[in-house]
């Protein structure tokens, strides 16, 4: 028998319930009960739907109010000081680290977020320090496993390992210089000892234990270490299947292959070239092999024909019943069902699975590898077969003109007319910006009545012409805003845009768009990303209407806002059929074409977005290059065809940039913006040490969580900015956009990091 396995689902409920309980609890509109109650609905709904789908090994204790790593950090006590001692309940306490606080005389800020390895997933970074008291608070994969065997559904619980634990966290601000989270591994074992025995007495048959460190570069430093990690917990655990995805094992296989574990997953979706060794590997072992033949990062129908070769292949060699069959990773960045999506046409609907509908498909794989002579699976692969065969005949269908336009680019292309220093001289008369400029990332608060008057419009409830006038007057305000506290450099807000990637793929040709398909970001903001499914053109200015407006309001110069190429492809569920760098190649086209208009209507500067430039880096060192090779010229492209009086500007969110530095200066957008707030001066030092020659705006506040900086505050970040940067290069902004605040903290926020600047200009 071949088992069917699920590595875990998405949290927010078929209809958002989770993200809308969590923020009305938030909100104090609805006790801590009735979260707990919602959230053991959508549970409970998810274990009922994979049983009925058919998976075998049903997960739990993958489900998260904000963010599994933080859960696992408050469950094992990993809890900074600065969240304890103000009368918080636990729940508080756990939501003060994910969000920060600052209510009842409690002003603690949000811990900080990375991206969950190259995903739009965002997770809460641990904080360790030598003197971290591991101990176990509660057991939530205990408790789940409970909660799911009371409505007589056995799973297999999902733990985060010990060592991705460690290896993803951080040493906290108190530890010792030099401290590194990793050293804890002794102090920390006895804890997972005790959480994996709860479990085996609880009668659990097998824990996924997920090692996603496993497929880096780094954790080839950790052999020691896992081994003795593993030989300890082996003996008191539960069947151990040490579980990797988003990347293969590498060199770091001739460790793993001899842990003493029952299971091993592997990701053959982004990773299918290592199966062969892997099965090499264990193949003198009993280690039970789980395929991740099931995207969890796509939204593509699955071809069941390839995993069943893939997985009759693995048989051959290893025998069914050391075969599972498997997602690639959790289901967490994909949508809950398509069943919701109504406004798919037949055939596109036909193209995807999302995960219930890829619970189906490890189901059926697993049937089929099994031998079952079940007329339904039968059917079911018959219909897959004829779904992959339809959509391979629409992918032979391409826009011949622009794979012209992608074949004829040329260098001169990708390179501004005059070096920085020259356009710096040109810019300055042309905008004439004070010394340490202020600007904001674009977005505005997108408030209640933003939102509503879209629902309107797209329940034609208003028309087209009454949603602009609505739009014009949001902008209005955003530009009387900006002038009354003297913001320099101004924005139109981006009322308009519903998501700063769904926007433009909207108004490209090409991309599809579900009604529900909402993943997970971080917390309870969710995302819908568009679905690239043919070639990318644009077909007229997405964004100079707005721009234009908003530049006639004011005398002061207005800074046109469009999402990058790499970062639209990366927010978005791309093709499968053709390479990523193609299809960010057309994408690179049509935002050039954007900022030629924006230029051509008198708009002095232009942000392009590139957030996701980053997190889009391959999680082995040895592929960035071939990604750098098409990411930076594509920024390039889009950004460099205009004259040298425009002042290109480029904003990244939670950016570690210390290996890719040169990859930014290369992109030489004449200014960025970083976050820079919660991740303190190491950033600029990289800038410094590398000596980064264009103009920089680091963050100088978190805009990710609710809390007003104070000028002081403002003021020592900028001062201690200056200690780093030059004067002439500095300018003063917020982390990010503001889209997700409400107008109260951000005119606070704003008016002190106005005052700030100012006071910087006095004193500087
Ligand atoms: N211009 C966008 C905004 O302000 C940038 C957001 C981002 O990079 N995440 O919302
Ligand atoms: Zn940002």
């Amino acid at each position: 028998m071949v088992a069917s396995s699920v590595l875990g689902f998405p949290r927010i409920g078929a209809n958002r319930e989770v993200k809308k309980a969590v923020e009305s609890y938030w909100a104090g509109k609805i006790s801590a009960e009735a979260l707990t109650k919602v959230a053991a609905d959508v549970k409970k709904t998810t274990w009922t739907s994979l049983k009925a789908r058919g998976v075998d090994l049903i997960p739990s204790g993958d489900f998260s109010l904000y963010d599994h790593v933080l859960d696992h950090s408050a469950a094992f006590n990993a809890i900074p000081k600065r969240y304890l001692g103000h009368g918080l309940s636990a729940l508080d306490v756990y939501f003060a680290m994910g969000r920060g606080r600052q209510a009842d005389g409690v002003d603690v800020p949000a811990s900080e977020m990375k991206k969950w390895f190259d995903s739009n997933y965002h997770f809460v970074v641990p904080e360790f320090a030598e003197d971290t008291d591991f101990k176990l608070n509660f057991n939530k994969a205990l408790e789940e496993y409970n909660e799911a065997k009371a409505i007589g559904i056995v799973t297999r619980p999902v733990v985060l390992g010990p060592l991705s634990f460690l290896a993803l966290g951080k040493a906290a601000k108190e530890a010792k210089a030099g401290f590194e989270p990793i050293t804890l591994l002794p102090r920390l074992l006895p804890v997972y000892k005790q959480l994996l025995a709860d479990l085996k007495a609880a009668g659990v048959e097998s824990v996924q234990i997920d090692e996603p460190v496993l497929v880096l570069d780094s954790a080839a430093g950790l052999e020691k270490r896992f081994s003795a990690a593993y030989v300890e917990l082996e003996p008191v655990s539960p069947k151990i299947v040490l579980t990797t995805y988003y990347g293969r094992l590498d060199s770091n296989l001739t460790f793993v292959a001899k842990l003493p574990v029952a299971g091993l997953h592997i990701d053959l979706d982004r990773a299918p070239g290592q199966l062969d060794q892997v099965i090499a590997a264990v193949k003198p072992t009993s280690i039970v092999l789980s395929l991740g033949v099931v995207s969890g990062r796509n939204i593509w129908k699955t071809d069941l024909q390839a995993a069943i070769k893939l997985g009759q292949k693995t048989i051959d060699a290893l025998g069914a019943d050391r075969v599972i069959i498997a997602t690639s990773s959790s289901l967490l960045h994909t949508p809950v069902t398509l069943d919701a999506e109504n406004k798919l046409t037949p055939d596109q609907k036909d193209w995807f699975s999302f995960a219930l509908e890829k619970a189906s498909e490890v189901a059926v794989v697993a049937a089929v590898l099994s031998g079952s002579q079940d007329p339904k699976v039968a059917e079911a692969l018959a219909a897959n077969t004829a779904s992959i065969a339809k959509r391979r005949e629409f992918e032979r269908t391409s826009d011949d003109a622009v794979r012209k336009r992608v074949a004829a680019i040329t260098p001169d292309m990708l390179e501004r007319k005059s070096p920085f220093a020259v356009r710096k001289e040109v810019q300055q008369k042309y905008l004439n910006l004070p010394k340490f400029p202020t600007t904001t990332i674009g977005s505005f608060p997108q408030t209640k009545e933003i939102r509503t008057a879209r629902a309107k419009l797209n329940k034609k409830e208003i028309t087209v012409e009454q949603y602009n006038e609505f739009i014009k007057k949001e902008i209005e305000s955003v530009v009387r805003f900006q002038e009354s506290i003297g913001l320099d450099l101004l924005v139109h807000g981006e009322p308009e845009r519903n998501d700063m990637v769904q926007y433009f793929g909207e108004q490209l040709e090409g991309f599809v768009f579900t009604q529900n398909g909402w993943v997970q970001s971080y917390g309870s903001r969710y995302v819908r990303p568009p679905i690239v499914v043919s070639d990318v053109r644009r077909s007229g200015p997405m964004t100079v209407a707005w721009s234009s407006y908003a530049q006639s309001l004011t005398t002061k110069p207005m800074k046109g806002m469009l999402t990058g190429p790499v970062t639209i492809l990366n927010w978005s569920f791309p093709r499968a059929d053709v390479s990523r760098e193609l299809q960010c190649k057309q994408l690179a086209l049509a935002l050039r074409d954007e900022v030629g208009d924006l230029e051509k209507a008198g708009i002095k500067a232009v942000q392009v977005d590139e957030p996701a430039l980053r997190e889009g880096l391959p999680l082995r060192k040895a592929d960035w290059e071939p990604y750098l090779n098409w990411a930076l010229p594509s920024f390039k492209i889009a950004t460099a065809g205009v004259s040298d009086a425009l002042q290109t500007h480029s904003h990244f969110c939670y950016s570690d940039f210390d290996d890719i530095f040169p990859s930014i200066q290369a992109l030489d957008a004449d200014v960025i913006s970083i976050e820079a707030s919660k991740s303190d001066m190491k950033l600029l030092n990289t800038f410094k040490h590398y000596g980064y020659s264009n103009q920089i705006g680091p963050g100088v506040y978190d805009i990710h969580s609710p809390r007003v900086p104070g000028e002081q505050e403002i003021k020592d970040r900028i001062a201690s900015m200056l200690q780093i940067l030059p004067e002439s290069l500095l300018f003063v902004n917020p982390d990010c956009g503001l889209k997700t605040r409400g107008w109260k903290e951000t005119e606070a926020s704003l008016k002190n990091v106005v005052t700030a600047a100012r006071w910087a200009r006095q004193t500087y």
